[in-house]
């Protein structure tokens, strides 16, 4: 990262900021702050001919819980260091959101847009098997999801093959999240982490209070917004914000630059023209094109929100970001210092381990169906069906009028998963984000940053001493 700091020194630094704030006893803050176990390891993939070395890791960061939990990232720059700075942001992600997990992450040294199919697969399910033979898999153990790089088709091939190793445990679809809902997936996981910062930021702007500091006025109506990234992540992300009622994508950054139009942009087309000429921006109609992503960054907004790598606002672009809310949907794309200049500026950074927990939450929900072995809503469905259309007809009954057809079916309808996973979700971020305040007031002058690692690092500070681990 720049600043001369590595992704992991960043999160360190955020996380001393909150640790002089909390009274813990001695050493214990840093046993919350080290990863407690990292794996490198090497494996033969063949291709064509003869085999390729593929590098690959898995850091469980904090076993104060288990399993563990993160996805896996598929990435051809993918390392220890940032490995291991992603668990330990999952741990506290996990803390925030009140998800009963430590922190994980995984790696795979490869360029998925590169590779074919097979080549992927093959990688996946060794992957898959030198992690069970470590002991580093398993429903009770540690439990992947996607990541960048990857997405239902690789986790599909990862419980297939734990399924085959582990054939004796019933529970085996547990071992990872994200799957297709076919293949013991939940319906809405996919979109989970982009619906998870839609009802994040809305949080925000619920209150005309909380976003008063910076200068702009509750709702979301009339906001700009633009979007670094359009990936699972931020396609979902940006699609949501856009359906908010006022709300206009402004600006989109890629790989290949990025794109503006004031009036507002389709997701959706940008998203199908990505995929019409494999991969850019550039060309897309009725928008003006920056080969500089930079401008579009920096551009007159009123939320930024980076969907994409970590170390996208540095201390060499803070102070020209014009957006005064930086809502970060992707982990860690706001280095330390930066964040700390922005603080200054007066604009809101919601941060990483709060705003993107939405995947992992219902990563949550997934597990936890798996291992009830039953889809959400089954028992209850018509139950709740049935007692509201009792209650309705006693209303028709006590009135003497009659509810419309429609009405009669729409209010009386069960709730499906995808509702349950959809209220679970929101009740989850509303939850947390008055925990986060909560915490901000209590001490002054802090950011929402700061106040999120203090309410996580007080979480796993309390499990720990709650399983007497520490005195
Ligand atoms: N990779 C996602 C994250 O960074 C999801 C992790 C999970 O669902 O376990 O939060």
């Amino acid at each position: 990262m720049s600043e001369n700091l590595t992704f992991t020194e960043n999160v360190y630094k955020n996380f001393d900021r909150a640790i002089a704030r909390l009274n813990l006893p001695r050493g214990l803050a840093e046993k919350i702050k080290v990863c407690n176990s990292m794996i490198q390891f090497s494996f033969p993939v063949r291709d064509g001919d003869g085999f390729r070395i593929v590098n690959a890791y898995r850091a469980e960061h904090s076993v104060h819980k288990r399993p563990t939990k993160g996805g896996i990232r598929y990435e051809v720059h993918v390392n220890a260091d940032e490995v291991v700075a992603l668990a330990t942001l999952m741990t506290l992600k996990c803390a925030v959101v009140n998800v009963p997990f430590g922190g994980a992450k995984g790696g795979i040294r490869i360029d998925p847009r590169k590779e074919s199919a097979e080549f992927i697969e093959r990688a996946t399910r060794r992957y898959t098997a030198e992690l069970y033979y470590k002991n580093f898999i398993g429903p009770g153990v540690d439990v992947p999801a996607p990541d960048m790089g990857c997405g239902e088709r690789e986790m599909a091939w990862i419980a297939d093959t734990y399924a085959t190793l582990a054939h004796h445990d019933v529970d085996h679809l547990a071992c990872v999240t994200g799957k297709p809902v076919a293949q013991g997936g939940i319906s809405g996981r996919k979109e989970a982490t982009g619906r998870g910062v839609q009802f994040g930021i809305r949080e925000l702007f619920r209150s005309a209070d909380d976003v008063k500091g910076c200068g702009l006025s509750a709702g979301l109506g009339g906001k700009r917004v633009v979007v670094q990234g359009l990936g699972n992540v931020g396609y979902h992300a940006a699609k949501f914000l856009a359906e908010e009622d006022g709300c206009r994508i402004v600006g989109i950054c890629e790989r290949d630059g990025a794109i503006w139009n004031d009036a507002g942009l389709d997701v959706d087309a940008v998203r199908r023209h990505m995929d019409e000429t494999n991969g850019g921006v550039k060309g897309f109609p009725g928008a003006t094109y920056f080969e500089d992503g930079d401008k579009v960054l920096c551009g007159p907004c009123d939320i930024l929100v980076p969907a994409a790598l970590e170390n996208q606002i540095t201390e060499a672009n803070a102070d020209r970001i014009q957006a005064r809310i930086i809502a970060e949907a992707a982990n860690g794309p706001t280095t330390a210092a930066a964040s700390e200049r922005l603080f200054q500026r007066g604009v809101i950074v919601i941060p990483d381990l709060y705003l993107n927990a939405g995947g992992v939450t219902v990563s949550y929900f997934e597990w936890s169906k798996n291992l009830a072995h039953i889809r959400f809503g089954r028992l209850e469905k018509r139950l709740e069906e049935g007692r509201t259309h009792r209650l309705m007809q006693a209303i028709e009954r006590l009135t003497d009028r009659r509810f419309g057809d429609d009405e009669f079916t729409n209010v009386a309808r069960g709730a499906d998963e995808i509702d349950r996973v959809r209220a679970g979700l929101d009740d989850t971020m509303r939850t947390s984000y008055a925990e986060i305040r909560t915490a901000q007031r209590r001490f002054p002058g802090i950011d929402l940053r700061t106040a999120a690692y203090i309410v996580a690092i007080d979480k796993v500070a309390t499990s720990y001493m709650q399983l007497g681990v520490w005195p």
